[in-house]
């Protein structure tokens, strides 16, 4: 294990967090196979990170409860009511936009079904991450969502925004910037900063580090 490894699993110990470690995404899966019941009722953040370790396929497979986003037949209202939802399941899956090395998860949301649901509601979340969101503290977790994180997931989800094309935000335009600068409208998927430190109900939130690259 890598000393910012180490570092970032320490600070989440103080931050009230269970840290785990794996060695690549299938040691991953299996740790996270090992926090979920059958009998638990289980919502899904939209995560690469969680296809590619095969979590998503694993819930969504049978043999467990699970609130399905991405049930085809949905409506887009649906949707929208399976995303509600998912705020009280018993476990919440999910990755992070970043991590840092002082033990807090950065993320941003459109709609903030993920980022609500990390913060308040299911008894137990599980977040997973790759080495490559491990950055020194929020600042830097904001920048990388505006450098990396947010321009893939607008290609990925077919996005009209300046940071789909130019693989940055626009923000990043004029030298000092906010979290409310970038693009407007509709397609904009930066509208809910949440930034989780110290926790108060103590080992609610599960982090495995996963020592590979994984999402973005
Ligand atoms: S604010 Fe708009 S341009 Fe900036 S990263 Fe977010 S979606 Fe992209």
């Amino acid at each position: 294990m890598n000393e910012q490894i180490k570092r970032t699993m320490e600070a989440l110990k103080r931050n009230n967090m269970v840290p785990f470690y794996a060695e690549n995404g299938q040691e991953a899966l299996e740790i996270l196979k090992s926090l979920i019941g059958k009998d638990d009722l289980i919502g899904l953040g939209g995560s690469v990170t969680l296809k590619e370790i095969g979590a998503t396929a694993l819930v969504r497979g049978g043999g467990y409860n699970i609130i399905d986003r991405y049930d085809e037949n949905l409506t887009n209202e649906e949707r929208m009511e399976t995303l509600r939802k998912g705020l009280l399941s018993d476990v919440f899956l999910t990755s992070s936009n970043a991590i840092s090395e002082k033990g807090e998860l950065i993320n941003v949301d459109g709609f903030g079904n993920r980022g609500a649901a990390l913060v308040y509601g299911p008894k137990s979340v599980i977040v997973v991450v790759g080495k490559n969101k491990i950055v020194k503290n929020a600042e830097e977790g904001f920048e990388r969502i505006k450098k990396i994180a947010a321009p893939k997931n607008c290609q990925r989800l077919n996005k009209n925004n300046y940071c789909t094309y130019k693989e940055k935000c626009m923000a990043l335009l004029n030298g000092e910037h906010s979290l409310s600068d970038g693009c407007a409208g509709e397609s904009r998927i930066c509208c809910s900063y949440i930034v989780q430190s110290y926790q108060l109900i103590k080992d609610r939130i599960k982090v495995i580090i996963c020592n590979c690259d994984l999402g973005y």
